[in-house]
């Protein structure tokens, strides 16, 4: 069975919890379920630990981070194929997360280091701005994309002199436990301890004395009640949080250009990322050819398990969400009229096809709520600034992206949408180097950048009196 890393040693636990292939329904598998006393373990061994660990050179973290990516690259193709086995989804998917997303993040982070800032030096005094470690960080990782979003909160935590204790997500274990074994060769005792288990043990570590600070990725439901829980321990939190990202087809676009892109950028690893396109809102001159071109696309792509070479897409992760995505399918039948997919086939497994509802307006759930799944409302309007207050009316601002030719114009209304990121002509463009901000009921918080290290550290002046100054 895969064991938990918890201060170095791999760890069985007492408890279980069945992994299920999405493709099947059926369990293959079992991990360790992580019970209070591992939760204690794991947060005592990363306090015992995060003295030496932030006293070190940040250079020399850098360089454990740097480890941390070759096991990964070393060791791609079975991580990879566990991906496939545990979220359903296509190989070519696994290896974008595994050997792209993930590696960069701890890359990135392995060459950043912060240096006090010189505030103010006079006759009189001397102040300097210093950024300090806060201690034990508690990660806690959905389902979606486990590996990248673990490694996100993984390279800024330890690059900022941290240490970390991740839960998993209860549906996605599998990989995120053997890069726990891999990483106890090239990671010190404690630094690193990775939980699998249910969302009580997420809890517990969210309550935690010892735990300084938590980063949360998941749905705003959950966000709330963390953010509830920290307020006994007055913990720091940074939330992403769930998102409705609508984007904006300017009249000038040309749609036989920008439609595949859109379809990528809509379905990806089937709809279930908190920053595709949701909601889709064309100008009434092209609202036709791009429902025809979308709806197109969407009825040839083939869903298919993961492990099949044919697959472009995999099934929705797991039970709960599944019945999730089937409601939204039935409120989009009921909201507008469905162009391609809409119908689920019977057999085994959390299949949904590929699904475009056109002829759907804002106040419908379809289009106002997140279904995170492959379903896309298509909105028509005829006046941009209309489209905009449209866009902008939702208590999530996480992404959005505006489309057509002329790029400056494009940018500008681009400017105007109240989402932590903007894209413009694509979508979702993730990249280690660039903030990736959540604003209104998607969170707060920041994750990418040198603005991402900063939520693992804490802020100190130190203010010196020159000689010959009273106090
Ligand atoms: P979820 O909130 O159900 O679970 C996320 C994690 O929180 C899991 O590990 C779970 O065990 C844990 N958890 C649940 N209840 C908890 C509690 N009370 N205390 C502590 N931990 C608890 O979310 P999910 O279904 O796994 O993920 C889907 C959601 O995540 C979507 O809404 C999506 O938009 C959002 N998401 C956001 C981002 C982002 O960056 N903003 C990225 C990916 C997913």
């Amino acid at each position: 069975m895969a064991r938990m890393l918890i201060g170095g040693e791999l760890v069985e636990g007492s408890r279980t919890l069945d992994v299920i292939d999405p493709c099947t329904g059926a369990a293959f598998t079992q991990v360790p379920d992580a019970d209070e006393g591992d939760v204690e373990r794991a947060v005592a061994a990363a306090k015992a630990e995060y003295p030496a660990w932030s006293r070190i050179a940040p250079e020399s973290r850098g360089q454990v981070l740097r480890a941390m990516a070759a096991k990964i690259t070393e060791n791609a193709e079975e991580l990879c194929a566990l991906l496939v086995q545990e979220t359903g989804r296509p190989m070519a998917l696994a290896q974008f997360e595994i050997l792209h997303l993930a590696t960069s993040y701890l890359n990135y982070y392995a060459g950043l280091e912060v240096h006090p800032e010189l505030i103010v030096e006079d006759d009189t005094r001397r102040v300097e701005l210093h950024r300090k470690p806060l201690g034990v960080v508690g990660a806690i990782v959905p389902w979606n994309a486990p590996i990248y979003i673990a490694c996100s909160k993984i390279a800024p935590a330890l690059a900022a002199g941290n240490t970390i204790v991740v839960k998993t997500a209860p549906t996605t274990p599998l990989t995120s436990l053997r890069l726990g074994e891999l990483w106890a060769e090239v990671v010190p005792a404690g630094v690193v301890n990775i939980l699998s288990g249910g969302n009580d043990a997420g809890a517990l570590l969210v309550a935690h004395k010892d735990v300084a600070k938590i980063t949360f990725t998941g749905s705003t439901e959950t966000g709330r009640k963390i953010m509830a829980s920290a307020a006994p321990t007055l913990k720091r939190v940074t939330l992403e949080l769930g998102g409705n990202d609508a984007a904006i087809v300017l009249p000038d676009a040309d749609v036989a250009t920008i439609a595949p892109a859109i379809f990528a950028f809509a379905f990806f690893n089937s709809g279930q990322v908190c920053a595709v396109i949701k909601r889709l809102y064309v100008h009434d001159s092209l609202y036709d050819a791009m429902c025809e071109a979308i709806a197109g696309l969407a009825a040839s792509a083939t869903v298919a398990p993961g492990s099949d070479a044919a697959a472009e897409f995999g099934p929705v992760q797991n039970k709960a969400q599944y019945q999730k995505v089937l409601h939204y399918l039935a409120e989009a039948k009921v909201a507008g009229k469905i162009i391609a997919g809409g119908e689920v086939t019977e057999g085994p497994g959390y299949f949904v096809p590929l699904t475009v509802v056109r002829d759907v307006s804002d106040g419908s759930p379809i289009v106002d709520e997140e279904p995170f799944g492959p379903i896309l409302p298509i909105i028509r309007y005829s006046d941009v600034d209309d489209a905009v207050v449209r866009a902008n009316a939702s208590p999530f601002a996480l992404g959005g992206s505006v489309w057509g030719s002329d790029l400056a114009k494009a940018t500008a209304v681009a400017a105007r949408l109240e989402s932590g990121s903007v894209w413009v002509n694509q979508h979702c463009a993730l990249d280690p180097q660039v903030p990736f901000p959540a604003n209104k009921q998607s969170g707060f918080g920041v994750e990418g950048g040198i603005e991402g290290l900063y939520p693992y550290l804490a802020l100190q002046t130190i203010n010196v009196a020159k000689p010959g100054v009273a106090a």
